[in-house]
Protein backbone atom coordinates (compact mmCIF):
# COMPACT_ATOMS: atom_id res chain seq x y z
CA UNK A 1 0.00 0.00 0.00
CA UNK A 2 1.03 3.35 -0.39
CA UNK A 3 1.77 5.31 3.21
CA UNK A 4 2.25 8.65 1.35
CA UNK A 5 -1.46 8.35 0.20
CA UNK A 6 -2.89 6.87 3.49
CA UNK A 7 -1.32 10.03 5.30
CA UNK A 8 -3.04 12.46 3.19
CA UNK A 9 -6.17 11.14 3.33
CA UNK A 10 -5.81 11.26 6.82
CA UNK A 11 -4.55 14.60 6.64
CA UNK A 12 -7.79 15.42 4.61
CA UNK A 13 -10.16 13.62 6.93
CA UNK A 14 -11.93 16.57 8.25
CA UNK A 15 -12.15 17.51 4.60
CA UNK A 16 -13.84 14.29 3.96
CA UNK A 17 -16.41 15.22 6.21
CA UNK A 18 -17.18 18.57 5.09
CA UNK A 19 -17.76 17.57 1.95
CA UNK A 20 -20.21 14.66 3.09
CA UNK A 21 -21.97 17.20 4.84
CA UNK A 22 -22.76 19.36 1.77
CA UNK A 23 -24.14 16.23 -0.11
CA UNK A 24 -26.23 15.00 2.70
CA UNK A 25 -27.84 18.54 3.63
CA UNK A 26 -29.53 17.90 -0.19
CA UNK A 27 -32.81 15.46 0.76
CA UNK A 28 -32.33 13.30 -2.20
CA UNK A 29 -35.23 11.27 -2.20
CA UNK A 30 -36.18 10.26 -6.19
CA UNK A 31 -39.65 11.97 -6.99
CA UNK A 32 -41.56 10.38 -9.22
CA UNK A 33 -43.35 12.53 -11.33
CA UNK A 34 -40.92 15.55 -10.75
CA UNK A 35 -42.63 19.19 -12.14
CA UNK A 36 -39.08 21.07 -12.43
CA UNK A 37 -37.66 19.65 -15.70
CA UNK A 38 -35.37 17.54 -13.52
CA UNK A 39 -35.28 14.20 -13.68
CA UNK A 40 -35.65 12.64 -10.09
CA UNK A 41 -36.34 15.87 -8.86
CA UNK A 42 -34.88 18.98 -7.45
CA UNK A 43 -33.05 18.00 -4.39
CA UNK A 44 -31.19 14.94 -5.60
CA UNK A 45 -30.51 17.21 -8.94
CA UNK A 46 -28.98 19.94 -6.55
CA UNK A 47 -26.92 17.36 -4.69
CA UNK A 48 -25.38 15.99 -7.96
CA UNK A 49 -24.79 19.95 -9.16
CA UNK A 50 -22.95 20.65 -5.78
CA UNK A 51 -20.58 16.78 -6.20
CA UNK A 52 -19.15 18.25 -9.60
CA UNK A 53 -18.39 21.41 -8.84
CA UNK A 54 -16.60 20.14 -5.29
CA UNK A 55 -14.71 18.00 -8.41
CA UNK A 56 -14.26 20.93 -10.60
CA UNK A 57 -12.74 22.69 -7.59
CA UNK A 58 -10.22 19.66 -7.15
CA UNK A 59 -9.29 20.35 -11.12
CA UNK A 60 -11.52 17.29 -12.35
CA UNK A 61 -13.32 17.13 -15.70
CA UNK A 62 -16.72 16.81 -15.02
CA UNK A 63 -19.92 15.89 -17.02
CA UNK A 64 -23.79 16.13 -16.59
CA UNK A 65 -26.24 13.79 -18.03
CA UNK A 66 -28.74 15.74 -17.92
CA UNK A 67 -29.28 15.30 -14.13
CA UNK A 68 -29.93 10.89 -14.47
CA UNK A 69 -26.27 10.57 -13.71
CA UNK A 70 -22.50 12.34 -13.76
CA UNK A 71 -18.98 11.73 -13.88
CA UNK A 72 -15.77 12.77 -12.25
CA UNK A 73 -12.37 12.23 -14.54
CA UNK A 74 -9.12 11.69 -12.27
CA UNK A 75 -7.13 12.35 -15.34
CA UNK A 76 -7.21 12.39 -19.02
CA UNK A 77 -7.95 9.34 -21.12
CA UNK A 78 -9.74 6.58 -21.62
CA UNK A 79 -10.85 4.71 -18.01
CA UNK A 80 -9.99 1.36 -17.54
CA UNK A 81 -11.83 1.63 -13.82
CA UNK A 82 -15.37 3.05 -13.41
CA UNK A 83 -16.31 3.26 -9.69
CA UNK A 84 -20.18 3.72 -9.80
CA UNK A 85 -21.80 5.38 -6.51
CA UNK A 86 -24.94 6.75 -6.34
CA UNK A 87 -26.25 10.69 -4.65
CA UNK A 88 -30.46 9.75 -4.31
CA UNK A 89 -31.08 8.41 -0.92
CA UNK A 90 -34.32 7.00 0.95
CA UNK A 91 -36.63 8.98 2.78
CA UNK A 92 -35.75 10.01 6.42
CA UNK A 93 -38.83 10.81 8.18
CA UNK A 94 -36.84 12.71 11.44
CA UNK A 95 -38.78 10.75 13.92
CA UNK A 96 -36.43 8.74 16.15
CA UNK A 97 -32.91 10.57 15.37
CA UNK A 98 -31.12 11.50 17.25
CA UNK A 99 -30.21 14.24 15.21
CA UNK A 100 -31.61 15.59 12.31
CA UNK A 101 -31.09 13.61 8.90
CA UNK A 102 -30.49 16.04 6.70
CA UNK A 103 -27.59 17.62 8.79
CA UNK A 104 -24.17 15.99 9.21
CA UNK A 105 -23.48 15.24 12.55
CA UNK A 106 -20.58 13.77 14.43
CA UNK A 107 -20.51 12.38 18.00
CA UNK A 108 -18.91 8.97 19.18
CA UNK A 109 -16.55 8.81 16.43
CA UNK A 110 -18.99 8.36 14.00
CA UNK A 111 -20.58 10.84 11.26
CA UNK A 112 -24.65 10.55 11.38
CA UNK A 113 -26.93 11.84 8.50
CA UNK A 114 -28.82 9.78 5.66
CA UNK A 115 -26.85 8.90 3.22
CA UNK A 116 -23.32 8.97 5.50
CA UNK A 117 -23.02 5.28 4.36
CA UNK A 118 -25.53 4.74 1.62
CA UNK A 119 -24.11 6.36 -0.36
CA UNK A 120 -22.70 9.78 -0.31
CA UNK A 121 -19.97 9.05 2.39
CA UNK A 122 -18.53 5.72 -0.05
CA UNK A 123 -18.90 8.59 -2.59
CA UNK A 124 -17.02 11.13 -0.99
CA UNK A 125 -14.07 8.77 0.25
CA UNK A 126 -14.11 7.42 -4.00
CA UNK A 127 -13.77 11.46 -4.41
CA UNK A 128 -10.65 12.31 -2.18
CA UNK A 129 -9.37 9.06 -3.26
CA UNK A 130 -9.06 10.42 -6.55
CA UNK A 131 -8.44 13.51 -5.57
CA UNK A 132 -5.09 12.76 -3.65
CA UNK A 133 -3.48 10.73 -6.04
CA UNK A 134 -4.07 13.75 -8.20
CA UNK A 135 -2.46 16.30 -6.07
CA UNK A 136 0.31 13.63 -4.63
CA UNK A 137 0.81 13.16 -8.39
CA UNK A 138 1.26 9.66 -8.22
CA UNK A 139 1.38 8.14 -11.70
CA UNK A 140 -1.31 5.96 -13.34
CA UNK A 141 -1.24 4.27 -16.52
CA UNK A 142 -4.84 4.50 -17.35
CA UNK A 143 -7.67 6.97 -16.24
CA UNK A 144 -10.63 6.36 -13.80
CA UNK A 145 -13.57 7.72 -13.38
CA UNK A 146 -16.31 7.76 -11.02
CA UNK A 147 -19.62 7.68 -12.01
CA UNK A 148 -22.32 9.16 -9.87
CA UNK A 149 -26.06 7.81 -10.15
CA UNK A 150 -29.71 9.56 -8.97
CA UNK A 151 -31.84 6.38 -8.74
CA UNK A 152 -30.31 3.72 -7.47
CA UNK A 153 -32.77 3.41 -4.44
CA UNK A 154 -35.69 3.51 -7.18
CA UNK A 155 -34.42 1.30 -9.36
CA UNK A 156 -34.48 3.54 -12.19
CA UNK A 157 -33.21 4.85 -15.25
CA UNK A 158 -30.12 6.50 -14.49
CA UNK A 159 -27.38 3.89 -15.59
CA UNK A 160 -29.45 3.04 -18.83
CA UNK A 161 -29.53 6.99 -19.24
CA UNK A 162 -25.73 7.06 -18.86
CA UNK A 163 -25.45 4.14 -21.34
CA UNK A 164 -26.88 5.89 -23.91
CA UNK A 165 -23.56 8.55 -23.88
CA UNK A 166 -20.87 6.76 -22.63
CA UNK A 167 -19.87 3.00 -22.00
CA UNK A 168 -18.90 1.53 -18.49
CA UNK A 169 -14.89 0.95 -17.87
CA UNK A 170 -13.71 -2.34 -18.36
CA UNK A 171 -13.35 -2.69 -14.75
CA UNK A 172 -15.88 -1.73 -12.40
CA UNK A 173 -16.92 -1.23 -9.05
CA UNK A 174 -19.43 0.08 -6.48
CA UNK A 175 -18.70 1.01 -2.98
CA UNK A 176 -22.94 0.63 -2.45
CA UNK A 177 -22.85 -2.86 0.17
CA UNK A 178 -20.43 -4.96 2.57
CA UNK A 179 -16.78 -5.75 1.93
CA UNK A 180 -14.57 -7.98 1.14
CA UNK A 181 -16.25 -7.97 -2.40
CA UNK A 182 -20.01 -9.59 -3.56
CA UNK A 183 -19.12 -11.34 -7.15
CA UNK A 184 -22.25 -13.20 -7.12
CA UNK A 185 -25.99 -11.61 -7.21
CA UNK A 186 -28.66 -14.78 -7.41
CA UNK A 187 -31.00 -14.38 -10.45
CA UNK A 188 -34.17 -12.87 -9.24
CA UNK A 189 -38.14 -14.55 -10.46
CA UNK A 190 -40.42 -11.84 -9.19
CA UNK A 191 -44.03 -13.70 -10.14
CA UNK A 192 -48.01 -13.13 -9.53
CA UNK A 193 -50.71 -15.96 -9.43
CA UNK A 194 -54.33 -15.29 -9.85
CA UNK A 195 -57.15 -17.91 -9.30
CA UNK A 196 -61.11 -17.66 -8.10
CA UNK A 197 -62.56 -18.91 -5.15
CA UNK A 198 -66.13 -19.86 -5.60
CA UNK A 199 -67.95 -17.32 -2.66
CA UNK A 200 -70.74 -20.13 -1.49
CA UNK A 201 -73.85 -19.19 0.59
CA UNK A 202 -72.29 -21.99 2.98
CA UNK A 203 -69.51 -21.38 5.18
CA UNK A 204 -66.95 -19.79 3.60
CA UNK A 205 -63.85 -17.82 3.39
CA UNK A 206 -64.63 -14.24 2.54
CA UNK A 207 -61.57 -12.42 2.79
CA UNK A 208 -57.89 -12.50 3.20
CA UNK A 209 -55.06 -10.01 3.52
CA UNK A 210 -51.35 -10.29 4.00
CA UNK A 211 -47.46 -8.19 2.96
CA UNK A 212 -47.24 -4.90 2.04
CA UNK A 213 -44.16 -5.81 -0.66
CA UNK A 214 -42.73 -8.51 -2.57
CA UNK A 215 -39.43 -9.19 -1.07
CA UNK A 216 -40.23 -9.37 2.49
CA UNK A 217 -41.67 -12.28 4.46
CA UNK A 218 -45.00 -11.06 5.56
CA UNK A 219 -45.18 -10.70 9.68
CA UNK A 220 -49.08 -10.45 9.62
CA UNK A 221 -51.78 -12.21 7.93
CA UNK A 222 -55.27 -12.14 8.68
CA UNK A 223 -58.61 -13.90 7.26
CA UNK A 224 -62.16 -13.31 7.24
CA UNK A 225 -64.08 -16.69 7.69
CA UNK A 226 -67.84 -16.71 7.56
CA UNK A 227 -70.17 -19.77 8.71
CA UNK A 228 -67.15 -20.99 11.16
CA UNK A 229 -66.58 -20.59 14.73
CA UNK A 230 -63.62 -19.06 16.26
CA UNK A 231 -63.55 -21.75 18.16
CA UNK A 232 -62.74 -24.18 15.16
CA UNK A 233 -60.33 -21.88 13.56
CA UNK A 234 -57.68 -21.91 16.14
CA UNK A 235 -58.14 -25.83 16.98
CA UNK A 236 -56.97 -26.21 13.07
CA UNK A 237 -54.26 -24.06 14.27
CA UNK A 238 -53.69 -25.48 17.02
CA UNK A 239 -53.18 -29.15 15.54
CA UNK A 240 -50.52 -27.85 13.03
CA UNK A 241 -48.07 -26.67 16.27
CA UNK A 242 -46.61 -24.46 14.05
CA UNK A 243 -43.73 -22.60 15.40
CA UNK A 244 -42.55 -19.20 15.75
CA UNK A 245 -46.68 -17.69 15.23
CA UNK A 246 -49.77 -16.83 16.99
CA UNK A 247 -52.78 -16.83 15.94
CA UNK A 248 -55.62 -15.00 17.61
CA UNK A 249 -59.27 -15.30 16.43
CA UNK A 250 -62.21 -12.57 17.52
CA UNK A 251 -65.93 -12.22 16.48
CA UNK A 252 -66.90 -9.69 14.37
CA UNK A 253 -70.60 -10.58 14.53
CA UNK A 254 -72.81 -13.87 15.02
CA UNK A 255 -71.23 -15.14 11.52
CA UNK A 256 -67.84 -13.33 10.89
CA UNK A 257 -65.00 -14.21 12.56
CA UNK A 258 -61.34 -12.14 11.79
CA UNK A 259 -58.78 -14.92 12.17
CA UNK A 260 -55.10 -13.43 12.45
CA UNK A 261 -51.51 -14.61 12.25
CA UNK A 262 -48.43 -12.76 13.51
CA UNK A 263 -45.07 -14.14 12.83
CA UNK A 264 -41.80 -12.90 11.87
CA UNK A 265 -41.21 -10.05 9.29
CA UNK A 266 -37.16 -10.94 7.27
CA UNK A 267 -36.11 -9.83 4.10
CA UNK A 268 -37.22 -12.05 1.05
CA UNK A 269 -33.53 -12.54 0.30
CA UNK A 270 -32.58 -14.15 3.72
CA UNK A 271 -35.66 -15.58 4.91
CA UNK A 272 -34.31 -18.18 7.49
CA UNK A 273 -34.78 -15.52 10.21
CA UNK A 274 -38.67 -14.64 9.57
CA UNK A 275 -41.60 -16.93 10.11
CA UNK A 276 -44.14 -16.38 7.46
CA UNK A 277 -47.81 -15.52 8.91
CA UNK A 278 -49.24 -15.95 5.42
CA UNK A 279 -48.03 -19.42 4.71
CA UNK A 280 -49.27 -20.24 8.12
CA UNK A 281 -52.40 -18.56 8.04
CA UNK A 282 -53.25 -20.76 5.22
CA UNK A 283 -52.07 -23.92 6.23
CA UNK A 284 -55.12 -23.08 8.77
CA UNK A 285 -57.25 -22.05 6.20
CA UNK A 286 -56.55 -25.06 4.28
CA UNK A 287 -57.61 -27.31 6.94
CA UNK A 288 -61.30 -25.90 6.93
CA UNK A 289 -64.04 -27.57 5.62
CA UNK A 290 -65.16 -25.91 2.50
CA UNK A 291 -65.20 -25.36 -1.26
CA UNK A 292 -61.95 -23.32 -1.57
CA UNK A 293 -59.56 -25.52 -3.70
CA UNK A 294 -57.38 -22.74 -4.59
CA UNK A 295 -56.28 -21.84 -0.76
CA UNK A 296 -55.65 -25.50 -0.22
CA UNK A 297 -53.76 -25.73 -3.49
CA UNK A 298 -51.50 -22.18 -2.59
CA UNK A 299 -50.86 -23.68 0.82
CA UNK A 300 -49.45 -26.85 -1.22
CA UNK A 301 -47.24 -25.16 -3.42
CA UNK A 302 -45.94 -22.89 -0.11
CA UNK A 303 -46.11 -24.84 3.01
CA UNK A 304 -45.05 -23.26 6.24
CA UNK A 305 -41.43 -23.06 6.97
CA UNK A 306 -40.57 -24.09 3.71
CA UNK A 307 -38.30 -21.27 1.97
CA UNK A 308 -36.60 -23.13 -0.68
CA UNK A 309 -39.37 -24.17 -3.01
CA UNK A 310 -39.09 -28.05 -1.72
CA UNK A 311 -43.02 -28.40 -1.49
CA UNK A 312 -43.51 -26.89 -5.30
CA UNK A 313 -40.24 -28.82 -7.14
CA UNK A 314 -38.55 -25.26 -7.73
CA UNK A 315 -35.46 -26.04 -4.70
CA UNK A 316 -32.17 -26.04 -6.59
CA UNK A 317 -28.50 -25.08 -4.93
CA UNK A 318 -25.07 -24.56 -6.66
CA UNK A 319 -21.45 -24.45 -4.84
CA UNK A 320 -20.95 -20.88 -5.61
CA UNK A 321 -23.91 -19.15 -5.05
CA UNK A 322 -26.16 -21.57 -2.51
CA UNK A 323 -29.66 -22.51 -2.68
CA UNK A 324 -32.70 -21.07 -4.29
CA UNK A 325 -34.79 -18.66 -1.79
CA UNK A 326 -38.91 -19.12 -2.21
CA UNK A 327 -41.20 -16.44 -0.09
CA UNK A 328 -45.03 -15.99 -0.63
CA UNK A 329 -44.83 -12.75 0.20
CA UNK A 330 -48.53 -10.85 -0.26
CA UNK A 331 -51.86 -12.65 -0.87
CA UNK A 332 -55.23 -11.06 -1.27
CA UNK A 333 -58.69 -12.53 -1.62
CA UNK A 334 -61.49 -10.33 -2.40
CA UNK A 335 -64.36 -10.64 -4.46
CA UNK A 336 -64.13 -14.18 -5.50
CA UNK A 337 -60.42 -13.34 -6.46
CA UNK A 338 -57.21 -15.11 -5.26
CA UNK A 339 -53.82 -12.75 -5.71
CA UNK A 340 -50.99 -13.79 -4.64
CA UNK A 341 -47.17 -12.82 -5.47
CA UNK A 342 -43.96 -14.70 -4.62
CA UNK A 343 -40.52 -13.73 -4.44
CA UNK A 344 -37.98 -16.25 -5.69
CA UNK A 345 -33.80 -15.97 -5.56
CA UNK A 346 -32.04 -18.10 -7.85
CA UNK A 347 -28.26 -19.53 -8.23
CA UNK A 348 -26.21 -17.99 -11.07
CA UNK A 349 -25.98 -22.19 -12.65
CA UNK A 350 -29.76 -21.25 -14.24
CA UNK A 351 -31.44 -18.86 -16.42
CA UNK A 352 -34.27 -16.83 -15.95
CA UNK A 353 -35.76 -18.17 -18.89
CA UNK A 354 -35.54 -21.45 -17.87
CA UNK A 355 -36.58 -20.62 -14.25
CA UNK A 356 -39.59 -18.80 -15.52
CA UNK A 357 -40.84 -21.17 -17.77
CA UNK A 358 -40.47 -23.83 -15.11
CA UNK A 359 -42.37 -21.97 -12.34
CA UNK A 360 -45.12 -20.89 -14.95
CA UNK A 361 -45.48 -23.90 -15.93
CA UNK A 362 -45.87 -25.17 -12.02
CA UNK A 363 -48.42 -22.70 -11.16
CA UNK A 364 -50.13 -23.25 -14.13
CA UNK A 365 -50.95 -26.94 -13.39
CA UNK A 366 -52.06 -26.15 -9.94
CA UNK A 367 -54.80 -23.86 -12.06
CA UNK A 368 -53.70 -20.35 -11.51
CA UNK A 369 -53.28 -17.60 -14.19
CA UNK A 370 -49.89 -16.39 -13.93
CA UNK A 371 -47.64 -13.60 -14.62
CA UNK A 372 -43.85 -14.58 -14.14
CA UNK A 373 -40.51 -12.40 -15.42
CA UNK A 374 -37.14 -13.79 -14.14
CA UNK A 375 -33.70 -11.39 -13.99
CA UNK A 376 -30.56 -13.26 -14.79
CA UNK A 377 -27.94 -13.72 -12.06
CA UNK A 378 -24.80 -12.18 -12.13
CA UNK A 379 -22.03 -13.32 -12.07
CA UNK A 380 -17.59 -12.18 -12.14
CA UNK A 381 -15.30 -14.90 -11.87
CA UNK A 382 -13.76 -15.10 -8.59
CA UNK A 383 -10.14 -15.52 -10.05
CA UNK A 384 -10.33 -12.42 -12.45
CA UNK A 385 -8.05 -9.15 -12.27
CA UNK A 386 -10.61 -7.16 -10.16
CA UNK A 387 -11.75 -9.72 -8.19
CA UNK A 388 -8.15 -10.98 -7.06
CA UNK A 389 -6.90 -7.66 -6.81
CA UNK A 390 -9.56 -6.05 -4.58
CA UNK A 391 -9.13 -9.10 -2.57
CA UNK A 392 -6.10 -8.65 -1.86
CA UNK A 393 -6.41 -4.79 -1.33
CA UNK A 394 -8.60 -5.51 1.12
CA UNK A 395 -6.20 -8.06 3.23
CA UNK A 396 -3.13 -5.66 3.25
CA UNK A 397 -5.55 -2.89 4.92
CA UNK A 398 -7.54 -4.94 7.07
CA UNK A 399 -5.34 -7.83 8.09
CA UNK A 400 -8.01 -10.18 7.76
CA UNK A 401 -8.71 -12.76 4.75
CA UNK A 402 -10.52 -11.89 1.98
CA UNK A 403 -13.71 -13.60 0.72
CA UNK A 404 -15.84 -13.58 -2.13
CA UNK A 405 -19.59 -13.03 -1.08
CA UNK A 406 -23.01 -14.38 -2.79
CA UNK A 407 -25.96 -12.45 -1.73
CA UNK A 408 -29.55 -13.08 -3.25
CA UNK A 409 -30.31 -9.41 -3.40
CA UNK A 410 -28.88 -7.22 -6.64
CA UNK A 411 -26.66 -4.30 -6.05
CA UNK A 412 -26.15 -1.45 -8.11
CA UNK A 413 -24.07 -3.29 -10.56
CA UNK A 414 -26.49 -6.18 -11.35
CA UNK A 415 -27.51 -4.91 -14.58
CA UNK A 416 -23.67 -4.71 -15.19
CA UNK A 417 -21.76 -6.78 -17.05
CA UNK A 418 -18.54 -6.69 -15.28
CA UNK A 419 -19.35 -5.16 -12.27
CA UNK A 420 -18.45 -5.99 -8.54
CA UNK A 421 -19.61 -4.52 -5.58
CA UNK A 422 -16.45 -3.85 -2.68
CA UNK A 423 -17.55 -1.96 0.87
CA UNK A 424 -17.97 0.23 2.03
CA UNK A 425 -19.87 -1.83 5.17
CA UNK A 426 -16.81 -3.77 6.98
CA UNK A 427 -17.99 -7.09 8.80
CA UNK A 428 -19.97 -7.06 11.62
CA UNK A 429 -20.55 -3.23 11.45
CA UNK A 430 -23.79 -1.83 11.70
CA UNK A 431 -24.28 0.99 10.14
CA UNK A 432 -28.53 1.67 9.89
CA UNK A 433 -28.81 1.90 6.28
CA UNK A 434 -32.33 3.40 5.39
CA UNK A 435 -32.78 3.19 9.06
CA UNK A 436 -32.77 5.49 11.51
CA UNK A 437 -29.51 6.65 12.99
CA UNK A 438 -27.81 5.98 9.81
CA UNK A 439 -24.15 6.16 10.28
CA UNK A 440 -20.34 5.88 9.24
CA UNK A 441 -17.82 5.80 11.87
CA UNK A 442 -14.86 7.86 10.84
CA UNK A 443 -12.57 5.06 11.04
CA UNK A 444 -13.83 3.13 8.51
CA UNK A 445 -14.38 5.93 6.40
CA UNK A 446 -10.74 7.14 6.26
CA UNK A 447 -10.23 3.05 6.10
CA UNK A 448 -12.48 2.83 3.10
CA UNK A 449 -10.93 5.40 1.07
CA UNK A 450 -7.80 4.35 1.60
CA UNK A 451 -8.41 1.00 0.65
CA UNK A 452 -10.30 3.04 -2.69
CA UNK A 453 -7.02 4.78 -3.02
CA UNK A 454 -4.87 1.65 -2.84
CA UNK A 455 -7.67 -0.16 -5.41
CA UNK A 456 -7.35 2.98 -8.07
CA UNK A 457 -3.12 2.28 -7.73
CA UNK A 458 -2.82 -1.07 -7.98
CA UNK A 459 -5.48 -1.21 -10.88
CA UNK A 460 -4.36 1.53 -12.58
CA UNK A 461 -1.26 2.37 -11.22
CA UNK A 462 2.17 2.44 -12.85
ZN1 LIG B 1 -27.08 2.32 -1.91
Amino acid sequence: MNEQLNQWLQDHLDDMIATTAALVKHNGVVETAPTDGTPYGKAVADCLDEALRIADGFGMKTKNFGHYAGTVELQDGTPKLGILAHLDVVPAPADGWTSPPFELTVRNGKMYGRGTADDKGPAVAVLYAMRGIKELGLPLKSNVRLILGCAEEVGGDDMEQYQKHEAFPPLLFTPDADFPIINIEKGRLPSAMTAAVPQTTGAHIAHILSGTVINAVPAVAEATLIGYNGNEALQAAGELSLEGVQFTACSKDDSTILLTCHGVPAHAAFPEGGRNALTALLAVLAKLPGDHEPIRALSRLFPYGDNEGIANGMATADEVSGKLTMVLSMCELANGTLTAKADCRFPVSHTAAEMTAKFTGILQNAGFAVSCNGVEPHYVESDSEIVQTLLSVYEDHTGEPGRCIAIGGGTYVHDTENGVAFGPNFEGEELCLHGIDENMPLDSFLKSAQIYGDAILRLCGE
